[in-house]
């Protein structure tokens, strides 16, 4: 059986996507599911829920100390809007994903992704990406689990990403 987070470089990857609480009251779930289903990834994980203080906290453990992080993690896990967790596989989907949110501060992302198209402030970005293999590693195990991800065979792989 292959890794929680798939191997890297291969169509195996997997990465942990959220819509954040402001992104599930903007009705923009079906826009982020659209956006990697139409550039070819596979669904694997999907969950609704209001997350705990101390999952949150867990998530954003490097961000501990900044003068944002109390208010983050209460926007985050105060129950007025619930996250959308997704898990998505394919080629390079951890920085493809993460091109497809756009830069963390609005300001800075390029247009036509979701955070330029969307959002104006990065306290209210809508959206969470992993940065990195090892990111996505933790952050599954965290919200998912092994037994939470279902891989599935999807018929078109073979035409979406092939080396020849
Ligand atoms: N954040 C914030 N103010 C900042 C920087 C970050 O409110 O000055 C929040 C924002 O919601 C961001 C999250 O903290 O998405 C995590 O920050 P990170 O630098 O990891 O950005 P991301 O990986 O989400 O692009
Ligand atoms: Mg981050």
């Amino acid at each position: 059986t292959i890794p929680i987070a798939g191997v890297k470089g291969t169509t195996t990857e997997r990465t942990f996507i959220a819509v954040k609480p402001d992104g599930v009251q903007r009705g923009l779930v079906g826009e982020v599911i659209s956006r990697f289903e139409r550039r070819g990834y596979k669904l694997v994980g999907l969950k609704l829920l209001v997350p705990s203080k101390a999952l949150v906290e867990q998530h954003y453990g490097d961000l501990k100390g900044r003068p944002f992080f109390n208010g983050l993690v209460d926007y985050m896990s105060n129950g007025k809007a619930p996250v959308v967790g997704m898990v998505w596989q394919g080629k390079d989907v951890i920085r493809q994903g993460r091109k497809l949110l756009g830069a963390t501060n609005p300001l800075d992302s390029e247009p036509g992704t979701l955070r330029a198209d969307y959002c104006t402030a990065v306290g209210r970005n809508c959206f969470h990406g992993s940065d990195s293999h090892e990111a996505a590693t933790t952050e599954i195990s965290l919200w998912f689990g092994e037994k939470a991800v279902f891989d599935w065979k999807q018929a078109l792989e073979p035409w979406i990403a092939s080396d020849n």
